[in-house]
């Protein structure tokens, strides 16, 4: 419409959530809308969206005296060390109607006791790294969406959109990655874009410890989704 929001208007603050995303992506956020992205994180069973970060941005503080948040091992469900990953596990302690009593989120944290420089005591828990059902078992090794996402979005060329394609061929799975260009990063020079898909290749198999073929396709032409983007497409008959 014309409108650009960085500049004709004052909006500064946006209170993100919905899917995992990035800091690379609130980075993005920030240079094209000139918004400073606060992650905020909840679900629908509990009231939505009501933990959030504070200005520190560093981690979601999980309101103490409303929810009590524990990171379970998924597999034993015995509690992790505070900065060990696993499943976050929250106990609600003012809902009547609806107790809630060490609900499993499906969601994948660390939790962090220490006071946080904004003098909060709440615990916080660190930025939602994926879904216990979205993780991808390829080649005997966990991969998260949200890591190929963060490896994407800090390669300049690239745009906003990708897919995951998942696929067996007899024994082994294979991965393949399909790329969005930014619009002034496409080019019909082969030898460019050779060039730049090796390099994707290169960081994704070192984010990864996986080998990843990379296909880059033009601005435009992956599916756009209302709501949660769905990113994966996994073929295997298993
Ligand atoms: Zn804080």
């Amino acid at each position: 419409m014309g409108v650009s929001i960085k500049n004709d208007t004052k909006l500064r603050v946006g209170l993100l959530g919905g899917e995992p995303w990035s800091t690379k992506m609130r980075d993005r956020i920030r240079d094209w809308l000139g918004v400073k992205g606060i992650n905020c994180y909840g679900s629908s069973e509990m009231y939505g969206p009501m933990f959030t970060e504070c200005s520190e941005q560093d981690g979601i503080h999980v309101w103490g005296d409303i929810a009590y948040a524990e990171v379970l091992d998924q597999e034993t469900g015995e509690r992790v060390a505070p900065g060990e990953r696993g499943e976050l596990v929250l106990t609600m302690l003012q809902k009547e109607a609806l107790p809630m009593i060490r609900y499993r989120v499906g969601d994948i944290t660390e939790i962090n006791t220490e006071p946080c420089p904004c003098g909060r005591t709440h615990p916080r828990i660190r930025r939602i790294f994926g879904r216990v059902d979205d993780m991808l078992i390829i080649r005997g090794i966990n991969v998260f969406p949200s890591q190929v996402e963060h490896t994407l979005m800090s390669i300049p060329e690239v745009g906003d959109h990708f897919e995951i394609v998942v696929d067996r061929k007899g024994a082994l799975d294979t991965m393949l990655v399909r790329v969005e260009l930014k619009k002034e990063a496409f080019t019909d020079n082969i030898i460019q874009l050779m060039e730049l898909r090796e390099r994707i290749a290169y960081r994704l198999r070192g984010a990864l410890n996986i080998g990843a073929a990379v296909e880059l396709v033009e601005p435009d032409t992956l599916q756009r989704f209302e709501g949660k983007a769905k990113r994966v497409v996994d073929r295997r008959e298993i």
